[in-house]
């Protein structure tokens, strides 16, 4: 790097990253099912299982000199007594304002609060700008949805949360491609 570098060049080298729970393989071929259970009910996008995910927090456009700072954060955080904890989902519902489908947390698990709430004012401290709106956990699984109904699941099911990650979303001509750069167990 030179010191002559443009706001343009500058901006180019900023990646842009959430941290995130990502499903178990069975939970992600499940949501991906149902996700594909949406396509005839719904005009939209359907997320692609790969990408389905639960976001804890966005941290945004980083550059490469706040990454040390960001992994200081993670730092303080990872060895904390972050419990893991179980996601039930039981259905499937639309968010009208955002025009997202998604998959309905029926019960809010402490832990998952608890973590989000330790990287919210971890991340603040350390000088991240982050999304003021308080948080509301769902799992997108189609977004610029207008549905005519929408599937029930056949039975309830659990996501078990055991890990959180740190994940990269590139903006490509196929759309978002995510990259997980970072990832550390949850205890219990
Ligand atoms: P695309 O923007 O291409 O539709 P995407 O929204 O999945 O795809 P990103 O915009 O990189 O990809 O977002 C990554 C994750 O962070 C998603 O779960 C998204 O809902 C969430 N997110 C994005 N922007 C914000 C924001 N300003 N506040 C809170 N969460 C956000
Ligand atoms: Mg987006």
């Amino acid at each position: 790097m030179n010191g002559n570098q443009t706001a343009e060049e500058t901006r180019k080298k900023a990646i842009r990253l959430f941290f995130a729970i990502w499903p178990d393989k069975e939970t992600r071929m499940r949501l991906g099912r149902l996700a594909g259970r949406l396509a005839s009910a719904c005009e939209g996008r359907k997320i692609k299982t790969e990408n389905i995910h639960l976001t804890l927090v966005f941290v945004g456009e980083v550059n490469t000199s706040q990454m040390t700072a960001l992994y200081k954060t993670v730092d303080e955080i990872k060895d904390s007594g972050l419990r893991a904890f179980d996601l039930p989902i039981e259905r499937i519902c639309i968010w009208k304002r955002k025009n997202i489908v998604y998959a309905e947390i029926s019960a809010i698990p402490q832990s998952l609060i608890d973590l989000v709430e330790a990287l919210q004012s971890r991340l603040s401290s350390a000088g991240f700008s982050l999304e003021q709106r308080p948080y509301k956990p769902h799992i997108t699984l189609m977004r610029n949805a207008s549905c005519k109904t929408l599937p029930e699941l056949a039975e309830p099911m659990v996501w078990r949360a055991r890990e959180w990650v740190l994940v990269k979303s590139d903006r490509t001509s196929d759309g978002s491609v995510y990259t997980q750069i970072g990832r550390w167990s949850l205890e219990g």
